[in-house]
């Protein structure tokens, strides 16, 4: 009796809506095209990232807002957000994300998708990049005040000043250095990026 009940409800329930699905694909596709496991789908939104972030008052987004927006499936906002250019990968955010989401490699992604479809607001961002770039071949790891004075002198010295104090707040504090630390090993660091470049153009 019981279930003659609840199979006469089933059949007397109107037609439900189908749920609304998200559209998850630039999300997954995102992940797929990060280096090992992105964990980006781990995300809980928490803001951990943004708060440990020594360039997120630069950015148009948070990580946290911008993997919000991957989520959300808004590629052309997320493709031109200066978010991914602005990161310095300090890897501070990496650290500290609960949920060990590789932040980090994700902006590498993002920027290389951005490239690709040549969706950058910022005309200045690839040059910021190929800076950070130069200092990582020649160091050997990245050198925080060098690219920022380096990118402001050339495309923004008028907001120079205006950095200064931030900066020294950051020397002060031990978060960044004045002067550059080559690693050592830098002779067999240059001769494994010169070979991943021979390796790149054969592909
Ligand atoms: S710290 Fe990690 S979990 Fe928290 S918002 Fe950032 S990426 Fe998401
Ligand atoms: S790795 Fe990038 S996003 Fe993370 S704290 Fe450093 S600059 Fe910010």
């Amino acid at each position: 009796m019981f279930a003659t009940t609840l199979e006469t409800d089933h059949h007397t329930l109107p037609p439900l809506p189908t749920p609304p699905v998200a559209d998850l694909r630039l999300l997954e596709e995102v992940a797929a095209a990060t280096a090992g496991v992105s964990r980006l789908e781990m995300c809980i939104q928490c803001g951990t990232c943004g708060g440990s972030c020594p360039s997120s008052a630069d950015m148009d987004h948070t990580p946290r807002q911008l993997f919000a927006m991957v989520r959300a499936g808004m590629r052309d906002e997320v493709l031109r957000s200066n978010t991914p250019w602005i990161c310095v990968s300090c890897y501070h955010c990496v650290v500290r994300c609960p949920q060990g989401v590789h932040i980090a490699d994700v902006m590498y992604t993002l920027k290389s998708m951005a490239i690709r479809v040549k969706l950058y607001a910022d005309s200045t961002a690839p040059d910021f990049s190929q800076t950070f770039v130069d200092l990582v071949e020649n160091y050997g790891r990245s050198f925080e005040f060098g690219l920022a004075t380096r990118h402001y002198l050339k495309h923004f010295p008028l907001r120079l000043p205006g950095m200064a104090p931030k900066g020294l707040g950051m020397i002060t504090r031990g978060r960044m250095d004045l002067t550059p630390h080559r690693i050592e090993g830098i002779d067999k660091f240059k001769a494994i990026l010169a070979r991943a470049k021979e390796l790149e153009a054969a592909s």
